[in-house]
Order: C-alpha cells, then sequence, then structure tokens
C-alpha cells in the first residue's frame, strides 16, 4: 500500500525512465505515458443494513488504451489511494503489452475493508460502484475484472448491473466472471497457473530438477493467487516451506502439507490451524517469512512488502512477483546488486489477465473453449514472453524488470507514435 514517504505512483514511473533507454521510443510517447488519459472519483451511497446511509469513495482510471479498450480489476481495500489506482492502471498498461494481448490499461478500487460489511452490503456497494462508472466503462472502452478482495460473485453483480443500466446483456464488459454466467474455464486460477509455467522455463534456466533436490518455495499471501500457486507448485514436487496469511505465517523445514491445508477448514485468504498444515509446522512472523532461505520467494499478496528496510535480508535466489508492485524501486537496485533475480509482476502474474483476455474473446464469439484449450493457449503466451523478456534482458545485460519494461515500450512505442508525434510534423 502506498505510505507517505513511498508514493507509489511516482515510484511506478521511475521505472518507466529507466526501460526507455533500451527501447525506441520518442520523447513524446514516454511523455504521453507519464500521466492516465482519465481518473474518475465517484461517491457510492450505501443503505446499511442497520438503516443507515454510508458513502464510499470509488476510483475508476483509464490509464491508456491506444492498444485497446483499457484493462484491469477492482480491488476492495481499506487502504486504496488515488496514487495506487494510478500505478496499478499504469502496471496494467504494460502488463498488457509485455503479455501481446490487445488492451491498454486500467484499474478501479474502492476504500473498503470489504470483510466490515454483511454480503448484502457487498452487493449494494458493488451494485452502485459500478452505476457510478457504468458510462466510463464498456466491451470496447474499459474492462473491470476481479483484484484484492474482489472474486467472481462481484464480478457477477456488477455484469448484472452494468446490464441493468445500459438495458441488454454485455457480457464482454467484465472478465473473471462465474463460468455459469459467461467466464472463462480456467479463469480462477490463471494468475497463479501463469507464475507456475513461467517457474517451468526458470527450472531449465537455472538447472533445477526437484528429483535430484527439492527446491525449496515460500509464498506470502494465502489468497487466489497464493493459495493456487502454493498447490501447483507441491503437486509438481517443490517444498512449500512457508506461507502467509494478513495474520501470520507457518514455517515447515520439510515442506508444509499444501494438499491437506487446502482440504482443511480455512476462511478465504486465512490458513488453517498449524496442526493441519503436516507435522512439524511452526508459526512465524511475516517479516520472518520474506527472509526465508528458500531457492524462490513468491510474494503473492500487495504493494510494498520488500523495500530498502529488507531487500538486504531476503535470501531467496529468485522472486516471482504473483502480487503487483512487491517490491519497491529502491529495493530492486540493492536485490540487483546481490544477484537475486527479480521476475517481474508484468510478466510473472499476466496469466490472469490473459485469460481475462480469452473469456472477453469468447464473449465476443459467444463459442466457449474447453479448460484444456484455455491452459494450452495461457502456456503458450506466457513461455513466448517469458523467453523475449529474458533474451532482451542478457541481450542489454539487465535485470528481467527493467527488460519487461523495455519490451512492452517496444510494443507500447509504435501504437502511440502511429497517432502522431512531432517528428511527422516536422518532416513537412
Ligand atoms: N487484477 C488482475 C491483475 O492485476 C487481473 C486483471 C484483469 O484480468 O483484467 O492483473
Amino acid at each position: 500500500m502506498s505510505t507517505p514517504h513511498n508514493d507509489v505512483f511516482a515510484d511506478a514511473l521511475k521505472r518507466l525512465d529507466l526501460a526507455a533507454q533500451y527501447a525506441k521510443v520518442d520523447p513524446e510517447t514516454l511523455l504521453r505515458l507519464r500521466q492516465p488519459k482519465q481518473f474518475l472519483e465517484v461517491s457510492i451511497p450505501v443503505r446499511m443494513d442497520n438503516g443507515s446511509l454510508r458513502i464510499f469513495t470509488g476510483y475508476r482510471c483509464k490509464y491508456d488504451d491506444t492498444r485497446g479498450p483499457a484493462k484491469g480489476g477492482i480491488r476492495f481495500h481499506q487502504d486504496v489511494t488515488p496514487s495506487e489506482v494510478k500505478a496499478l492502471a499504469f502496471w496494467m498498461t504494460f502488463k498488457c503489452a509485455v503479455a501481446g494481448l490487445p488492451f491498454g490499461g486500467g484499474k478501479g478500487g474502492v476504500i473498503v475493508n470489504p470483510f466490515e460489511l454483511s454480503m448484502a452490503e457487498r452487493e449494494r456497494l458493488s451494485r452502485g460502484y459500478i452505476r457510478a462508472i457504468a458510462w466510463a466503462i464498456g466491451t470496447d472502452v474499459d474492462v473491470p475484472a476481479p483484484d484484492v478482495n474482489t472474486n467472481g460473485l462481484i464480478m457477477a453483480w456488477m455484469a448484472d448491473e452494468y446490464s441493468n443500466v445500459v438495458g441488454r446483456r454485455e457480457p464482454g464488459v467484465i472478465t473473471g466472471k462465474p463460468v455459469a454466467m459467461g467466464g472463462s474455464l480456467g479463469r480462477d486460477d490463471a494468475t497463479a497457473r501463469g507464475g507456475f509455467f513461467i517457474l517451468k522455463e526458470l527450472e531449465v534456466k537455472l538447472g533445477w530438477d526437484n528429483k535430484k533436490q527439492a527446491r525449496r518455495i515460500a509464498v506470502q499471501g494465502f489468497g487466489n493467487a497464493g493459495e493456487n500457486f502454493a498447490r501447483l507448485a507441491h503437486a509438481d514436487g517443490y517444498q512449500v516451506v512457508g506461507v502467509s496469511d494478513s495474520n501470520g505465517a507457518l514455517y515447515n523445514a520439510a515442506g508444509l502439507d499444501i494438499a491437506a491445508m487446502l482440504k482443511a477448514e480455512h476462511k478465504p485468504g486465512l490458513l488453517p490451524d498449524p496442526s493441519l498444515c503436516g507435522a512439524g509446522t511452526k508459526k512465524i512472523t511475516n517479516a520472518e517469512l520474506l527472509e526465508l532461505d528458500v531457492d524462490m520467494l513468491v510474494p503473492a499478496a500487495v504493494e510494498n512488502v520488500i523495500t530498502e528496510e529488507n531487500a538486504n535480508r531476503i535470501k531467496a535466489k529468485v522472486i516471482l512477483e504473483l502480487a503487483n508492485g512487491p517490491v519497491t524501486v529502491q529495493a530492486d537496485g540493492m536485490l540487483e546488486r546481490r544477484g537475486v533475480m527479480v521476475i517481474p509482476d508484468i510478466l510473472a502474474n499476466s496469466g490472469g489477465v490473459t485469460v481475462s483476455y480469452f473469456e472477453w474473446t469468447q464473449n465476443k464469439m459467444g463459442f466457449y473453449w474447453t479448460a484444456e484449450e484455455v491452459r494450452e493457449r495461457l502456456a503458450l503466451y506466457m513461455r513466448r514472453e517469458f523467453s523475449a523478456v529474458f533474451d532482451l534482458a542478457k541481450k542489454h545485460g539487465i535485470g528481467m524488470r527493467i527488460g519487461a519494461y523495455a519490451h512492452a515500450l517496444e510494443r507500447l512505442g509504435p501504437a502511440l507514435e502511429s497517432t502522431g508525434t512531432a517528428k511527422r510534423y516536422a518532416k513537412e
């Protein structure tokens, strides 16, 4: 989350400047990419169960839509700020470009702790938010999706409310919907699966072989991305030695029994009791989890968890960012100097928006794919873009983060430039 001494949007722009050196882009393109095309603030009156009225504040940012409709999730969180929403929308712009999807970038958020609301209040808030921004979104305009603390059910309410406003069914206006309502098979675990496909590519590059030596992974966050990633890695022979939720973390030197943990009763996003997670499991703090001696650390929760405060204590060899913005720009340099490889969010977690793109395509066609088709196509996209970024980073001797931004700029640049730059006028 953004804190007063750390303006998350200002930090996001610093990476643009760093990457610009490695991509052929017109200075005017960079100028245009420094601010969002549109930023809305709305107030959402919600009748609470006790009869009182509460006014919530929501945002929707259409950062850029040159390569296609804006695309990006909606989060419900008490720490949402305009700067954070802009940063997230900026990252979506680059994520869609890295992944080669025909989308721009957007993001939305509502300042609320949804867990303090009843289900009925959450539904009224979700519908109220969509009524407030309905005029600014659309299948070919800006397409929301789930993000932190929002899910398929909330997308279903939102898509239904949008249909009420416009007077027709328009399933492609929102992705991440339940399958019964036009969602795509495979969207629910797409973020984690995309990250897992990257892990399989990395294995080859790094010579990891779990049969010879089981590699150790720590996962920060037990929401949709963290939980599914832990499941896929565990099933593939990795030792998932640590996982955390917002209250704390669990550690087991021999590897947690992730399969048992997923079967055990637990609230969404929260860990089960340690006694259900494998013999010898003990409680540790969130800070200790980040600093575990592991082969790979997977931050899968919120922004700014690896900062200049703890970067030098991170022992992982590789960081795979399933969350958006978990490593600050200051920490980036410190990790790079110590040889820690960071697979950046805009590449590592692009599986979610890639399957959102598949959902949007299926909605437009009215023709639906099998789970295998979705998975195979996702693998294709993840492998293709991972190797493009890996090769580009190698060619310039830079980290994967700036490599990914440069790769995105190679797609964003020609698109923005084809709409006109001063160079063209100078030729006349
Ligand atoms: N919220 C997800 C992300 O940050 C998914 C966005 C989408 O599917 O549009 O990538």
